[in-house]
This record gives structure tokens, C-alpha cells and sequence, in this order.
């Protein structure tokens, strides 16, 4: 095992312990003076507060990102001007190399330009929905009666289960749903709430947060078969544990399922359909694709989700065989953009070592629901406000501090992927460029409005004492918890995957998980200034220290290669 800096045992308290102790400790004392210590500037930390809090830009970012270019799905138009924005922003800031990079072909490019749901019979009604990415267009508005017919799937991610449910499917409704609207899932239930939509942390979540998992093994898995553990603790230990590339494999092979039922809607002739709100009701509705971003896979017909209450009603009526027709109307056009994946890319050139690299990032891109503002207008307005922050302040920096905002996150992690593959290293063959060496560490934001409470360290145990001296300044800001655990589901995931230390903040959930995340009402006035200001101070701080910090960041054991088919 290499030793690493941050792995320097730190001062212990001597007179605390028995005389052995005394004696290890003060050998700690000599090993820490020998390596290099953390340090924090708290000039340096109270400049960055004022200037995140007095000076804040944060809240117009977001106001350009949202209400103006939003909402930005990846190869859209609306993506496209919003990173032109971005770049001219950070320009203005004084970053001069901020620019758009291609990092590959995406799919279709899709900006809605009209849409409208109503219910005709028995009785005019205006639904709340949207049309969800890459429906296909109807031509000019369209009269049909809706019919029922749930598709019942019931582990997606037991494939071979998952093909003999879909065949049966096919089978029940073939020759039904020509000329229909379908309604592709069972009613929903509305239950009135009792608990809180909106969430902070609380000192046992966070101290549950701090605990160590219980240790686990990793559970048999067939990759090739795609075959996952039946269990759920098995399942969920897969995810943890299982390299990003080996995951992504098998969200891959779940997307098929939606790109079967869509072939079988074509093939029988049917118009649309509505799909209930997954999450939540009262007029919220989340929803993301209708179907595939591929050029070469069939566009999906227009799919609609509804909020639940009222497509309850449609199935009530159609239960009690009252007839129902319902107008809809979906146009999109790919003008104004080509489809292609875009990164943005910025730096601040450091002093004495410009060739390593500090990198914050988040991901730009949106679902189409709302505006994009807290997934990830948030995480894209505070990272570039990061980067106000630094270059406003003029901070010297040995190491260059780059900004990377991410485009394709949501349809798996393909911008930072692509940047991490390009440019450090294959997570696959685990073939590394030069740049690897150069990279100290990413940090990313991407969890919503809510304020950073600590860091998951990912597993990386020589961060622990690296972050609690950084993270000490913002106590009182609520920065408390520092976690061994993983988090996944955003782009800091690419560059773990090859070896390099790549850190997502824990932050408060607020409305995330109940109002915003991927829904119609993700949108500004969801966002928290004040939150967005902490996390702005925070994360520009942490970057700071790691830019000039005398050695790079300790790294995990390099994951060796893997053995998957392409
Ligand atoms: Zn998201």
C-alpha cells in the first residue's frame, strides 16, 4: 500500500494519555512535522465569506439559468444558449478561455414549442402535465378516447422477468390501443401528507450520515447476463460497491424496456400516452423521457404525465365505462441546436504549478419539466460563482483551478465520462494519460438548494483529516459531518471510477426529493439564496486550500482494470 500525505498521523493532545500514549503522540507530533500539515488561511476564509455574502451573484445565475434559458436538456437549443451565457458570464468575470467542447454526439435535439391537455368528455377540463423529452410531435391537435391498460412490471431490474412480463403485455393489448391514448399505469392512491415536504438535516441524520456502513462483500453479479442478486440488500451493496461501468451496463439495459413498449405502441397505432406523476400530487408531476435520445432508435410517441389526481379521474371514468375523449397537442422542433454533447470548460491559470489542476464541476443539463433550477441550475450557479468568487478576489493559487459543467448527467454521467476518458484515463482498460497525475482532486455539486452540511469522503480515508481541517472555518454554518461512505448518481462518480479523488457534498435536502427533483415545479423560486451563498463560501474555500496545498490530494488504491465486454 502507497503511503500518502494525507495519511500523516495527526497531533495528538499529550498529558491527555498515559505515558505510552504520550509517547505515540508526541511521535504523531514528529511524523506530522515531517509531513505536510493542513493549514487553513482564515483571512483568506473571512475574505471569501464577504464576498460570497455581500457580492453575490449566485441568484443571477440562476435567474439566467432558469427563468430565462431553462429549461436545458442536453442537446437541445435551450442547452446550447445557456451555455453560450455561461461562457460569456465567466468571460466577463475574467476567465478567458471559457468555451464550449464537443465531447461527442449526443442524440436529438428537442425544444418544445407547443403543448396543450385537456379533457373534452364528459366535461371540459384542463390537466396539468407535460410532455416528457423526445415525444414525438402530433400533427396539430388531436381528439382520442383514452383506454387503460397498465403495464405491470414487477422488478426492473430483473431482466429476464422483465422480457416475459413485457411479451405477455403485448400479447393481452395487441389489436386494442389503435387510435388510443393509453394510460400505461395503474391509478395512484392520494393520501393526504403528514409529514414535512421540505427537510434539513438533523443532528441523528447527520450522525447517521458520519457512521461507517456495515461492511459488506460484494454480491454475485453476471454482467454479461445482466443478472442482479434478487435480494435488496445484495441489490443495494451492488450499487455501492460495483464499478460505475459495470452500473451503467445495467441502467442501460433497463432504458430497452421503454424503447420496446414504445415500438409496440407504433406498431399498434396508438397516439399518446399518459403516464401518472411518479412522485408526489397537488399539481406537482414529475416525469423525464418519453423514450429514446438516440437518433437511430424510433421516437417515441407523445407521452404525457399528468399530475395523479387527474389521472385518477380519467381511470375512475373509464371504470365506471363513462366515455372520455381528451385534446391534446405536442410540438417540438430541433432547430437551434445540432444534438451534440457540450461541455464548458474554464480555468484560472495557477501561479507556480499550473500544469496540476483543481477542478469543481457540476452538471448543466435538465429534464423538461420545469427550468432545471435545482437539478442542476444550483449546483451550475454556485460553481460558477466559485469561480467569481476566486478570480474577484484575485487569490494567489499555485494550481490551476478549472470549472467543468457537464452536459448528458442525466442520461448517465456522459459528459464527465467523456472529459474523464479523454483526458485522464479509460476506466475500462484502466489505461492512463499523463494528465492523471496532474489532477489533484473535483469536487461537485449536485444535490439541489440545500446548504453543504460535510463531505462523503468516498471511501478515501486519508481526506478524513484533509477535510475537517478545511471544513472547520463553516462549523458555524452548519459544515459538521465528514462520511466514509459513497455517494453515486452524479458526475464526481467519472472520475472515481479512474482512480482519481473526485468528492460530492452532503446537503440538505429541502424540497428535493418531494417537490423538485425532475418535476414541473423545479424552477427559481424553489432555490434558497442563502443556502446557495453558504454553499458558494464553502466550496470556494475547499478550493482554494487545495490549490495551495504543498502536495496534491491523497489518493484511494488505482482500481485495476476491468474485464467487460464492449
Ligand atoms: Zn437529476
Amino acid at each position: 500500500m502507497r503511503t500518502q500525505n494525507g495519511g500523516c498521523p495527526r497531533p495528538g493532545v499529550p498529558g491527555h494519555y498515559g505515558n505510552v500514549m504520550r509517547k505515540i503522540a508526541l511521535l504523531g507530533l514528529l511524523a506530522a512535522a515531517l509531513c505536510a500539515e493542513e493549514k487553513v488561511d482564515l483571512g483568506i476564509v473571512q475574505r471569501i465569506k464577504r464576498e460570497a455574502f455581500q457580492n453575490s451573484k449566485v441568484m443571477d445565475h440562476l435567474f439566467w439559468l432558469t427563468d430565462v434559458y431553462g429549461p436545458r436538456l442536453t442537446g437541445s437549443p435551450g442547452f446550447t444558449a445557456a451555455a453560450n451565457w455561461a461562457v460569456k458570464r465567466l468571460k466577463e468575470y475574467g476567465i478567458e478561455d471559457a468555451a464550449t467542447h464537443e465531447w461527442g454526439k449526443f442524440g436529438r435535439s428537442w425544444r418544445l414549442v407547443k403543448f396543450s391537455v385537456a379533457l373534452q368528455e364528459p366535461e371540459y377540463a384542463p390537466l396539468i402535465g407535460f410532455p416528457l423529452a423526445w415525444s414525438a410531435n402530433t400533427n396539430g391537435p388531436v381528439v382520442a378516447e383514452p383506454v387503460l391498460a397498465p403495464l405491470n412490471i414487477t422488478d426492473n431490474l430483473n431482466f429476464k422477468k422483465t422480457d416475459e412480463e413485457l411479451q405477455k403485455y403485448f400479447q393481452e393489448q395487441k389489436g386494442k390501443l389503435r387510435g388510443k391514448i393509453v394510460l400505461l399505469s395503474k391509478p395512484r392512491d392520494v393520501t393526504p401528507g403528514t409529514t414535512a415536504p421540505s427537510t434539513r438535516l438533523s443532528d441523528t441524520d447527520l450522525a447517521k450520515d458520519a457512521e461507517a456502513p456495515v461492511p459488506q462483500a460484494m454480491p454475485p453479479f453476471d454482467v454479461e447476463k445482466f443478472i442482479l442478486p434478487e435480494k435488496q440488500e445484495e441489490r443495494r451493496a451492488f450499487f455501492e460497491l460495483a464499478p460505475l461501468e459495470v452500473q451503467t451496463r445495467f441502467w442501460n439495459r433497463m432504458e430497452k424496456m421503454t424503447d420496446e413498449v414504445n415500438k409496440f405502441l407504433a406498431q399498434e397505432g396508438a397516439v399518446a400516452a399518459i403516464v401518472p406523476s411518479y412522485n408526489a400530487a397537488a399539481g406537482t408531476v414529475f416525469g423525464e423521457a418519453a423514450g429514446s435520445f438516440k437518433q437511430n432508435e424510433l421516437a417515441a410517441a407523445p407521452r404525457i404525465a399528468l399530475t395523479v389526481e387527474h389521472y385518477a379521474r380519467i381511470a375512475r371514468l373509464l371504470d365506471k365505462k363513462v366515455p372520455v375523449k381528451i385534446e391534446f397537442e405536442v410540438r417540438s422542433t430541433p432547430e437551434g441546436a445540432t444534438g451534440d454533447g457540450l461541455n464548458i470548460i474554464a480555468d484560472i491559470p495557477g501561479s507556480t504549478k499550473p500544469d496540476e489542476i483543481v477542478m469543481v464541476g457540476a452538471h448543466f443539463d435538465s429534464w423538461v419539466g420545469g427550468t432545471g433550477a435545482t437539478d442542476n441550475g444550483t449546483g451550475s450557479a454556485v460553481m460558477m460563482e466559485v469561480m467569481r468568487i476566486l478570480k474577484a478576489l484575485n487569490l494567489k493559487m499555485a494550481r490551476t483551478v478549472r470549472l467543468g459543467l457537464w452536459s448528458g448527467e442525466e442520461q448517465g454521467l456522459f459528459g464527465s465520462r467523456a472529459y474523464v476518458k479523454n483526458t485522464f484515463g479509460d476506466p475500462v482498460s484502466m489505461q492512463l494519460k499523463p494528465a492523471h497525475a496532474k489532477l489533484s482532486g473535483y469536487f461537485n455539486d449536485d444535490n439541489g438548494t440545500g446548504k453543504i452540511r460535510g463531505v462523503y469522503l468516498q471511501g478515501n480515508d486519508a481526506m478524513r483529516p484533509v477535510f475537517e481541517t478545511w471544513l472547520a472555518p463553516f462549523r458555524d454554518l452548519g459544515v459538521t459531518t465528514i462520511s466514509i461512505r459513497n455517494t453515486s448518481g452524479t458526475d464526481h462518480q467519472s472520475f472515481d471510477a479512474v482512480g482519481l479523488p473526485g468528492f460530492q457534498f452532503i446537503q440538505d435536502p429541502v424540497e428535493y426529493g418531494r417537490i423538485t427533483h425532475h418535476s414541473n415545479m423545479d424552477v427559481y423560486d424553489h432555490a434558497v439564496p442563502g443556502d446557495l451563498m453558504q454553499a458558494a463560501a464553502v466550496i470556494a474555500s475547499v478550493v482554494y486550500n487545495a490549490a495551495n496545498r504543498p502536495e496534491m490530494l491523497p489518493r484511494k488504491e488505482l482500481p485495476g482494470p476491468l474485464k467487460l465486454k464492449n
